[in-house]
């Protein structure tokens, strides 16, 4: 049922692996490059061709352990599986994790995943068919006189969710049963509900009809001394009341309120507290400062989950859009559950670096975001380089495009414009005063005309009459328009440009990732190529307007995968500029 397993330091280490079955491609280098690296530990799965694979990690040791299957079977048991597998990793090879030596797993893995695939199909029998109980089982409990019996085959009966009938006629078996036996308490342990109730009322019931016993007692003249003395209900409260503030102060100072090192103090305090004293330095309030800050703690979901909504707030209010703010804060959870706290560090503070590495590594770019070397390559090889630049209308495309032309001719590149918007009227005419500015040819061939057709066209005058770069200018077709979008996707596979550049304004929020994600989805959609060509950079525009609201710029990266290549900063040709990672991580934090 599985097709490959692995267990795996963060830092890349295998430590052991298994394939059940030969695999297509490399699913789990694709998980650790667009899921593990890319911040988006926070999904359950991920999908890769025709696998699905499902994670966990365990951050103390720094380990990651994968299921790869098909995603057709839909496993339950695969969680179950990955929480059992690190429990026994952990607790038998502490020291190979630690040296990252592989690790002989082979048996242990084939016996948990016997244990595992069992309990499932236990599980699944007994929904399927509940155990209906036997009529000897039955006639056992009818026979018993003991009301235990009864009560028990009921709740063996419930557990296994049997039939509402057999429920009714084992009820009917324990109304057969002496009162007086029945009055007994009949287990202390919760039942489920709906015979909880009765079995509940007909004790209350029973208790009633006791009430000459407690006459009696009152009658016997029991002395207000003796009451005290045997009232156990203050007593009860103090340690419930004990009971409650435990679980409060685990839950905001968490289980682990000593180091090792400080056993003793821990002992001599349990005696003292023993003693009758409840005062103990843990409970005071330095105590508790110093636990929150001075690494006894093992940090649990419970502890960031705070810490971490707040940044996601913080986020969301610089523009980052909420899907996107979200899954981040989730994949930070997920790599930092388990960890130790260093020594005076506040969770606050260990949560923003995760945060800071986490928004650095998305923005960091994972090729090269150097047009200008790319265009000077392609020249050193005889060939005019493309650009197709897409976009909704308005938010800049024709300004931007004009901007790089300016950039690379300024820098020595022979470079022509292609009209491609052969579909808005004005379109061309609007292009031909950017190109007049710039003094640059135009190719263009008027209105509708098959924009595939004069990209093709002007690809190979730019070849053949010695330009260096084209820049495709594309129509601001509305994400959602199919037939427009079909036309852009066509434009795009036949011509197989060296670059898709996306050209988004900064101000969007949440709409802006969705156009992206329409015009990269319709790229692959509406593509008749095998492997489709996709969006391969993000052009951010009016970057001067939105003072530190710069999320677009992670939402877009973080959706695509894909490098800000340029980012418009004015309405000028020479407002062009690289994007400046520090200072956007600055914005978005402060
Ligand atoms: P298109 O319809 O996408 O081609 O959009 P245009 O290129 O015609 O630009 C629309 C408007 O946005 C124009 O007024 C541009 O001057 C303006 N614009 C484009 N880029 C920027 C930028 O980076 N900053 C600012 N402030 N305005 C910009």
């Amino acid at each position: 049922m599985l097709d490959h397993v692995s267990i795996f330091s963060q830092s890349g280490a295998v430590l052991w692996s298994r394939s059940l079955c030969k695999l297509r491609g490399n699913p789990v280098d694709a998980l650790v490059k667009t899921v593990l690296l890319e911040e988006r530990t926070g999904r359950k799965e991920f999908n890769y061709d025709a696998y699905q694979m499902r994670w966990t990690l365990e951050n103390k040791l720094n380990l990651v352990l994968v299921v790869v299957y098909q995603k057709v079977l839909q496993l339950l048991y695969v969680d179950e599986l990955l929480e059992r597998l690190k429990n026994e990793v952990v607790a038998q090879f502490q020291d190979e994790i630690l040296t990252r030596t592989p690790i002989a797993f082979d048996e242990n893995f084939d016996r948990i995943l016997r244990d595992v695939e069992s309990n499932y199909m236990k599980s699944k029998r007994s929904i399927n068919n509940p155990p209906a109980l036997s009529s000897k089982k039955i006639g056992a409990a009818r026979a018993d006189t003991n009301s235990d019996a009864t009560s028990k085959a009921i709740e063996d009966s419930e557990n296994s969710a049997a039939s509402a009938d057999e429920l009714d006629r084992l009820k009917h078996e324990l109304k057969l049963v002496g009162p007086s036996k029945q009055a007994k308490p009949m287990r202390t342990g919760p039942r489920p509900s709906k015979f909880k109730k009765e079995s509940k009322k007909s004790a209350d019931t029973k208790t009633n009809a006791k009430k000459p016993a407690l006459s009696y007692d009152i009658k016997t003249k029991i002395s207000q001394k003796d009451i005290e003395k045997y009232d156990r209900s203050k007593a009860l409260d103090e340690v419930e009341e004990q009971a409650m503030l435990d679980a409060k102060r685990r839950e905001n100072i968490g289980d682990d309120t000593m180091s090792d090192n400080e056993d003793e103090a821990s002992e001599s305090e349990q005696s003292s507290s023993d003693a009758g004293s409840s005062w103990s330095f843990g409970q005071t309030r330095l105590g508790d400062f110093l636990q929150k800050v001075s690494g006894n703690k093992v940090l649990a979901r419970e502890d960031l989950a705070p810490v971490l909504d707040q940044f996601r707030q913080t986020l969301m209010s610089k523009n980052v859009a909420s899907e996107v703010a979200e899954e981040l804060c989730e994949s930070v959870m997920t790599t930092m559950i388990g960890k130790h706290l260093e020594s005076f560090t506040r969770i606050q503070t260990v949560v923003q670096k995760a945060l800071e590495t986490a928004l650095l590594r998305i923005l960091t770019p994972k090729k090269s975001t150097d047009v200008l070397r790319e265009v000077l390559a392609a020249r050193e090889a005889g060939r005019c380089y493309s650009i197709v630049f897409v976009g909704v209308n308005g938010v800049g495309k024709s300004t931007t495009l004009s901007k790089v032309c300016y950039y690379l001719k300024s820098r020595g590149v022979k470079v022509m414009i292609a009209a491609c918007d052969t579909f808005r009227s004005g379109a061309v005419e609007q292009l031909n005063q950017h190109c007049k500015v710039l003094d640059v040819p135009l190719f263009e061939r008027g209105y509708a005309k098959d924009p595939a057709a004069v990209a093709r066209e002007a690809i190979a005058h730019g070849n053949e009459n010695g330009f260096d770069c084209v820049l495709i200018d594309t129509a601001g077709r509305m994400q959602n328009n199919e037939p427009l979008m079909r036309a852009l996707a066509k434009l795009v596979s036949v011509n197989n440009p060296d670059l898709v550049l996306f050209v988004g304004e900064a101000l969007v929020g949440n709409d802006g990732i969705d156009q992206l994600s329409l015009f990269d989805r319709a790229l692959v959609d509406y593509s008749d190529r095998q492997d489709p060509r996709r969006i391969d950079g993000i052009v951010i525009t009016k970057f001067d307007t939105i003072d530190d609201k710069v999320g677009a710029a992670v939402s877009m990266v973080y959706k695509t995968g894909q490098p800000i290549m340029f980012v418009g900063t004015g309405q000028k040709y020479t407002n062009l500029t690289k994007l400046n990672i520090k200072t956007v991580l600055r914005s978005l934090l402060s």
